[in-house]
Parts: structure tokens; sequence; C-alpha cells
């Protein structure tokens, strides 16, 4: 395939983006440049980068743009930095695929029905997901654009690891359990067999994606067997500001006693919980863990906690444990974080190598059972999707060329 390849991860009030020049068909696409709009809506600040890391823009947005005018922004500064930039396709991740989209898909306005009926199963992300599409769409109608899917990674998962205990009728109404992260997760996967030896990335390996949003997941044999997150990624895991796994009686209580409306509890579930209801103090961790009072104690301590549990279910569902990797801001980032987890994680055979944790791995444990820091790169893994998808496409003549 020629021409670039744009990755757009769109959040709340950010749009994450890169530049990938894409390689031959048997080369990955390399990476340009990436960068990040921030304070979409309100007051948005423009950053890029090349692939060193030399900040390549760095300014405040003069207004406050939505997300039409923020990649209006992008695509006129990409035009001036890059004159000879040819858009091939941009792929996008997006979180929420239900039962309808195992694998990537090319958008259409079909396909923009269906992600939007999606919504209300990730009201933090799939909006601003479809929203970044959507603008791109009225930007540049002709642009092939893919949607790479959080939920499809899981998508092989056995049904016992999917189904909730409720009657078959919902389940069959796609009432069960997706998981998420699973851009992050495939990446990783991919990278174990260079990290681990070709024989011991396919054993029994347990996943901490540790970011803002956090869950686990369970691989065998590279491949999804379970995950700490659901129907919704609002499952499992203390995360930033989510609460993760909680009694169902809870908010039937909030409900019925407390007279909380449903969008009320939603609000707290979703950005009042987590690190920053337990602390009251943030939802960053670093702040906690720099902060000498003791909620901010508890709070890490609850978050600590709940993943030495998650990890225990897991490892159950794998009959045992042969490696545990940490990735995300906070996997990547906080020797602390990892030194506690596998604190909690003795009892599965995990010894840290305290030397190693300080450096950031990439292998920290002096065990047998080994853990390991491996950075992320969710971009390339929408990169590689969509190049492959637009080459398949074209190779069976379902697209024009226009874009070569
Ligand atoms: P998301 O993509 O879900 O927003 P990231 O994977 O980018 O999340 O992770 C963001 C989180 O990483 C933030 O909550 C931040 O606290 C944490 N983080 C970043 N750097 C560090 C660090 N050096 N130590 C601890 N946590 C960190």
């Amino acid at each position: 395939m020629r021409g670039n390849i744009l990755t757009v991860n769109g959040g709340s009030s950010s749009i994450k983006f890169a530049i990938f020049a894409s390689g031959n068909s048997s080369a990955d696409p390399t990476m340009m440049l990436q960068g990040q709009i921030e304070g979409v809506g309100y007051a948005a600040r423009f950053l890029a980068r090349d692939a060193s890391g030399q900040v390549l823009a760095d300014a405040a947005l003069d207004r406050a743009p939505g997300h039409l005018e923020a990649f209006r922004y992008l695509m006129r500064w990409l035009e001036d930095l890059l004159p000879g930039l040819k858009l091939a396709v941009a792929g996008h991740r997006v979180v929420h695929g239900g039962v309808q989209f195992p694998a990537p898909v090319l958008i259409d306005d079909a396909v923009m029905r269906a992600l939007r009926a999606l919504e209300p199963l990730a009201p933090l992300h799939q909006p601003q997901n479809l929203a970044c599409i959507q603008a791109l769409r009225e930007l540049n109608p002709a642009l092939p654009q893919v949607a790479c899917f959080d939920t499809a990674f899981h998508a092989g998962q056995p049904a016992l690891a999917t189904t909730f205990a409720l009657p078959a009728a919902l389940t069959a109404e796609g009432i069960r359990r997706y998981g998420f992260h699973g851009l992050s997760y495939a990446y990783i996967a991919e990278r174990l067999p260079q990290l681990l030896g070709p024989q011991a990335a396919e054993g029994r390996i347990i996943v901490a994606h540790l970011g803002s949003g956090a869950s686990l997941c369970a691989l065998k044999g590279r491949k999804s067997v379970a995950s700490t997150m659901g129907f919704t990624a609002l499952d499992g895991l203390m995360m930033a500001r989510r609460c993760g796994a909680i009694d169902p009686g809870v908010i039937l209580y909030l409900l019925q006693e407390k007279g909380m409306s449903a969008a009320a509890v939603s609000e707290l579930l979703y950005s009042h919980s987590g690190l920053l209801g337990v602390s009251g103090i943030s939802d960053d961790i670093r702040v906690l863990l720099a902060s000498p009072l003791p909620e901010a104690k508890a709070a890490i301590d609850l978050f600590v906690y709940r993943i030495g549990r998650e990890l225990g279910s897991l490892a159950a569902t794998l009959g045992g444990l042969d490696a545990l990797v940490f990735t995300a801001g906070i996997g990547e980032n906080s020797p602390e974080v990892r030194r506690l987890v596998c604190q909690a994680a003795t009892w599965l055979g995990i010894s840290l190598d305290e030397n190693a944790n300080k450096q950031g791995g990439p292998c920290i444990s002096s065990s047998k059972v080994s853990a390991w820091v491996v950075p992320t790169n969710e971009d390339l893994i929408i990169a590689r999707h969509s190049s492959t998808f637009l080459a398949d496409l074209r190779t069976t003549g379902l697209l024009a060329t226009a874009a070569d």
C-alpha cells in the first residue's frame, strides 16, 4: 500500500493522533510523528513530536474548537509540515464493537449507525471516537476510514468467560462480557515471543494494562481467555475515576433507597469513584504516591488489593501463572505500584528483582514465574490493521485505488 496512515484515538477531551509511513508488504508501518490536541471543547492545546521525541509544535489554539475544528487545524498543520503527505487511510480506535464487529471494519453509513447504537455501553469513549470519525468524514469524504475495536481481541473468549448468569434471552441479545483494551493486549501478545521466548510466550500469562482505565487480561497461547472488564469498561479493577467491580445491589440501593437518578448513578460510577472518589484528593496515582495523607494511602492500598484479587481470579481461569506483564501509563512508569502488585502476587510464585524493577525492566523478576514491563503501542496496531485491511480490500477490488 502506498501513502500515509493517520491513526486516531479520540478521548473525551483529547484527540491523540499519529502519522505512519506504510511499510511494504512484509514490513510494519513506521511512525513519523505523533501528537495530541488536549482540551477539545474548551482551552485546546496542540502538541506534536517526531519519532525521536523532538517537539514539532506546541501551541495553544486561539478558540475552543470542537472535534471538527480540531481536525481542520490538524489537517492544515499536517499539510504545511508535510506538503507531500498523501493519506491513504485513517484508522480509529473505537472502544466497543459489540457482537457485530469482532474484527476491524471499513466505515460507512450503516457501520456508523451500528456503532452509534453502542454508545450507551461506553459513554465515556464511544461518542468521542465517533465524533472523530464523523469530523474526518466531513473534511475528507473520500478518505477510507477503518474502525479498530478494543473489544475485538477478546472476541474468541470461551462462552464460560463471557456469559452472565442471566436468562438466556438476555445473553442472546448481547448482554455479555466483551472485554476492552484489546488493541493494547494485541500489541503485547505479539511482543511476547521476542521477550519470553517462543515457547514461554504461549504459556499462562496475565497482562496488567494499568492506565487511567485499567484491566487485566488472561492469555493462553497468546489469545485472550478472560478479562476483568465486562459488558462495559466499568467492570473489574478500580481505576482513576471508575469504581470497577461492584455488587449490583449497591446500584439498586442507590436508585431505590437513596432516590438517585440513573444519570446521577452513572456519573458517580464513571467519574467520581476509583482513586479520585476513595482518596478525595486526585485521580492521578503520582499525586497519591507523593501525598503524606492517609486518604491517599487508603486509595493506593485498595487499588493494589483489587489488582491482587483479580490476579488470583484470572490465574484460576488459567490454572496457574507463568508470567505477569505490566503495561500502560501506571504499569510502565510506576516501580512502586509494580512492587506492591508483585508483593500481592508472591503466593503465585513471583519474586521481584528490585533493581531491575527500578530500572524499568523489561524483566523485573528473579523467579521462575516471571514479571515484565512492556510499553504498549496501540497506534501501531491501528496502523497495521488499517493498512492490511485496505490492501486486502484493494486486492479483492472492493475499493477503488483513488488514494494511491
Ligand atoms: P489512558 O490512555 O487510559 O488515559 P494512560 O495509559 O496514558 O491512560 O495512563 C495514564 C495514567 O498513567 C495517569 O493516570 C497517570 O497517573 C499514570 N502515569 C503516568 N506517568 C506515571 C508515572 N511516572 N508514575 C505513575 N503513574 C504514571
